[in-house]
C-alpha cells in the first residue's frame, strides 16, 4: 500500500525515518515562553505515533516580533525546557526541529508594548496597526537574533531549525512589493527584497555549521493581489538553495489573503501544486502541506513526485497515531482531521490553548490517559450522535460492555446534516471513525431503536447515558405553521424541498450554511466545471458564476448584528464570502414579525419591510431534547445527561463532554 511514505528521507545530513513531517502549529501552551510539561507531553505523544520529523513552534527569536503564549528561543534561560523536549522526541526515534519566528508587522503592540517593526510602514490588515520601518542596524540585529536562536536550539539538542519565511511574517514582508517599499539594498528589486531572508539562512549556516540542517517555510504563492506568486516563490527558493537551505517547506498564502488556506472547504491536497512547481526547480527536498489529512493522499503525492516529504500538522493533532496506524495497515482506525479549525486555528486566534474537535485528549495527554475498569459495567447509551458515539467509544475502550440505541436508521446524528452544505463534507470522516470504533470495540449498536423509559428501567443496565440531542425551535410567529414553512433540518436531511424564492430566518451557522446550500442548488458540479473549463466551452468568469450560483433566489434574515457569529473566526469570513459569491441577499438587524403565504414581514431600522418567498426556512435555534432523561431522573442510579440533550452547543463541546463523562463512568 505504501511504497514511499515509510521510506527514509534525507534533509541535509539528517536522515529522517519516513516522509511524514509534522509542521509547526502554534499551541498557546506557554504562558512564559518556556517549554513546560504540557508541551513535552503533547509532542511526546505525537512522536510516539512515529512521524519522521516534528517541527515545533513558531518560536520567538526576539522580543520585537513574538506572538502571545509562544515558545521563546531568545534567552539561555529557555535551554533546559528545550533540551528536555528535544530529548523526549528523539527518544522515540523522531527528529526534531524548531521554527524560528519573527512576525514583523503581524506583531500586536499589545503583546510587545511597542510599535511593530517591518521593512516599511505599511498598515497591517491583520493587526489593524501600522508598523515602523526598520533601520539597517536593526535589520542586522534581527538577523543576529535568528542566528543566536538557532545556536541555542542546536545546543539544546535539536536536529535542525526552520526559518519562517511565509504567511506574511517578517521575511515574506521583505520579499513582497506590497510591504517592502524600501529604497536601500533591502528593497526595490526582487534581488534586494530577497536579501534579508537569504542572509538569515546564510548566517545561520555559517554559525551553526554546514552539517546543521536549515529548513525554510515558504509561501508557494502569497495569494495577495499585487504580491508574489508561485513564479517569484520559485526564484526565491532557487536562491535559498544557493544560500545553503537544506529543505523547503511549502505552504500557501498570507494571513491577509482572501483565499482560504485551512478550512474544510479547501480540498485535501489542493495546494500541493505549489510544492510541485518548486520541487521541479530545485535539487533540495521539498515538503508539501495544507489539508493533507490522509496517508493515502500523502503516498500519492510522493509517488507522483509532487514532494519529497508531506506536512501533516492538524492530521497529527487529530490522530497522533496516524503514522503507526497507516504503517500497520490500520487505515480505518485513523481519526482524520476534518478541517473544522474549531479546536486548533480558532483557538490560536482567540488565545485559547489548542485542542481538537475529534480528539478531546489534545493538550491534556497526561491527565486523560484512560484507566481500564476492574469491574465492567453494562452501559447503555441512548443516541448515536457525536456525543453518544464518543461516550460509547471511551466507555468501551475502558472495558465496559456498551450498548447503543439510535432511533433513526443511521449513526451520526446532526453530523449527517452538518456535512450537507457546500464545503462541509469532511464531517463524514468523524461519523465513519466513530461508527468504525463502535464496531471494532464491540459496542452493540441497535438502529431504529426508540428508547422508552419503561424499557430502560426494566433492563438491568448499570449506567445509562442519555444523548438524545436537540429539537429545532419553532419561533412564536404568526403564520409559522403555514404550509410554506419548513425547518432547516428538514431541508438538509432531504425531507423537504423549497420553491425558487426562499427566505431563511436565522443567521447563525445553520442558517448561513442552509442558505448557501440552497443558493448552490443547480450550480455546476466539479466534473462539469472541469469539462467545460478544459474544452473552453465557456469563459472562465462565466464558469465561476455558474459554479457559485444555482437557480434559487435566497435571502437570509438575522435579528442580531452580523451573520454566522457562532462560526469560528477562521471559517466565518470564508462562509460570508461564499454567501456573497452565491448571490445570497442578507439582512441582519432585521426582526421577522410574521410569515404569510407570500413571504415574510420584518422590522428593519424601524421600518416594516416585506420579503417575498415561496418557502420560508427556519433556522432559529435548537432546544435540548431531554424528555427521556426527565422521565428517568430519580428512578435509576447511574443516569447521565450528555451533549445537546443537556445543552445545545458545538460538536467540539459535545465530544469533549462525552469523553470526560465516559472516562469516569
Ligand atoms: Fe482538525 Fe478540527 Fe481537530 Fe483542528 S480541531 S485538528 S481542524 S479536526
Amino acid at each position: 500500500m505504501f511504497k514511499v511514505l515509510f521510506t527514509p528521507g534525507q534533509i541535509g545530513g539528517m536522515t529522517v525515518q519516513n516522509r511524514i513531517v509534522m509542521p509547526a502549529l502554534h499551541l498557546n501552551y506557554s504562558p512564559d515562553g518556556a517549554v513546560n510539561a504540557r508541551i513535552i507531553n503533547y509532542f511526546r505523544e505525537r512522536a510516539r505515533g512515529g512521524p519522521g520529523l516534528i517541527i515545533i513552534g513558531g518560536c520567538a527569536v526576539d522580543d520585537l516580533g513574538p506572538a502571545p503564549l509562544m515558545i521563546r528561543v531568545d534567552h539561555p534561560r529557555f535551554l533546559p525546557g528545550l533540551s528536555e523536549l528535544a530529548a523526549a522526541v528523539k527518544a522515540e526515534g523522531v527528529k526534531i526541529a524548531a521554527q524560528l519566528y519573527q512576525a514583523g508587522r503581524y506583531t500586536y503592540s499589545a503583546v510587545t508594548g511597542r510599535q511593530a517593526v517591518a521593512p516599511s510602514a505599511v498598515p497591517s490588515r491583520l493587526t489593524r496597526e501600522t508598523p515602523r520601518e526598520l533601520t539597517v542596524v536593526e535589520i542586522r540585529e534581527i538577523q543576529a537574533s535568528f542566528v543566536r536562536a538557532a545556536l541555542l536550539l542546536k545546543e539544546a539538542g535539536f536536529d535542525a531549525v526552520e526559518v519562517l519565511a511565509s504567511a506574511g511574517y517578517l521575511i515574506s514582508q521583505f520579499l513582497s512589493p506590497l510591504t517592502n517599499q524600501r529604497s536601500d539594498e533591502y528593497g526595490g528589486t526582487m534581488e534586494n527584497r530577497m536579501r534579508f531572508g537569504l542572509e538569515v539562512v546564510e548566517k545561520i549556516k555559517e554559525a551553526a555549521g554546514a552539517g546543521f540542517p536549515v529548513l525554510v517555510r515558504v509561501a508557494g504563492n502569497d495569494f495577495m493581489p499585487g504580491g508574489n506568486t508561485n513564479d517569484e516563490a520559485v526564484i526565491f527558493c532557487r536562491a535559498l538553495e544557493a544560500a545553503g537551505a537544506d529543505c523547503l517547506n511549502v505552504t500557501g498564502g498570507w494571513h491577509e489573503t482572501h483565499v482560504p488556506q485551512t478550512t474544510m472547504s479547501v480540498p485535501p491536497g489542493a495546494f500541493s501544486y505549489l510544492a510541485r512547481n518548486i520541487k521541479m526547480a530545485v535539487n533540495i527536498p521539498v515538503i508539501a502541506c495544507n489539508r493533507i489529512n490522509d496517508p493515502l493522499l500523502a503516498e500519492r503525492l510522493l509517488a507522483e513526485g509532487s514532494a519529497d516529504f508531506i506536512g501533516m500538522a492538524r492530521a497529527l493533532i487529530a490522530d497522533p497515531g496516524l503514522p503507526a496506524k497507516a504503517k500497520g495497515g490500520r487505515i480505518a482506525e485513523i481519526r482524520k482531521c476534518i478541517g473544522c479549525n474549531q479546536g486548533c486555528m480558532d483557538h490560536v486566534f482567540s488565545l485559547q490553548p489548542v485542542t481538537c474537535l475529534v480528539n478531546p485528549q489534545v493538550g491534556r495527554e497526561e491527565e486523560t490517559v484512560l484507566t481500564p475498569v476492574s469491574v465492567p459495567k453494562k452501559v447503555l447509551v441512548v443516541g448515536g450522535g457525536p456525543a453518544g458515539l464518543e461516550a460509547a467509544r471511551v466507555a468501551a475502550l475502558r472495558g465496559h460492555r456498551v450498548t447503543l440505541w439510535e432511533k433513526s436508521d443511521r449513526l451520526g446524528g446532526q453530523l449527517n446534516l452538518a456535512l450537507v452544505p457546500p464545503g462541509r463534507g469532511d464531517f463524514r470522516h468523524l461519523i465513519t471513525y466513530l461508527a468504525g470504533e463502535a464496531e471494532r470495540l464491540c459496542v452493540t449498536v441497535c438502529l431504529n431503536k426508540e428508547a422508552t423509559a419503561a424499557e430502560i428501567l426494566a433492563a438491568d443496565f448499570d449506567a445509562c447515558i442519555i444523548a438524545t440531542g436537540s429539537l429545532a425551535v419553532k419561533p412564536d410567529l404568526p403564520g409559522v405553521d403555514g404550509a410554506n414553512v419548513v425547518q432547516a433540518r428538514d431541508i438538509l436531511a432531504g425531507r423537504a424541498v423549497t420553491g425558487r424564492k426562499v427566505v431563511v430566518v436565522g443567521g447563525g451557522a445553520v442558517g448561513v450554511e442552509t442558505a448557501l446550500y440552497l443558493a448552490r442548488q443547480g450550480a455546476l458540479d466539479a466534473d462539469s466545471l472541469f469539462f467545460l473549463l478544459q474544452t473552453g466551452a465557456e469563459k472562465p468568469e462565466t464558469l465561476a458564476r455558474l459554479a457559485a450560483r444555482g437557480h434559487k433566489e435566497v435571502t437570509l434574515v438575522e435579528m442580531a448584528q452580523g451573520l454566522g457569529r457562532d462560526v469560528g473566526i477562521s471559517t466565518r469570513w470564508t462562509l460570508l464570502a461564499d454567501l456573497r459569491r452565491s448571490g445570497v441577499t442578507t439582512h441582519d438587524k432585521t426582526t421577522v414579525t410574521a410569515i404569510t403565504p407570500e413571504g415574510i414581514t420584518a422590522l428593519k431600522d424601524g421600518e416594516e419591510i416585506f420579503l417575498a418567498a415561496d418557502t420560508v426556512v427556519l433556522a432559529t435555534g435548537s432546544a435540548a431534547d431531554d424528555a427521556l432523561f426527565c422521565q428517568l431522573e430519580g428512578k435509576m442510579a447511574g443516569l447521565y445527561l450528555l451533549g445537546d440533550a443537556c445543552r445545545p452547543r458545538k460538536a467540539l463541546e459535545a465530544m469533549h463532554d462525552a469523553f470526560n463523562l465516559a472516562a469516569s463512568v
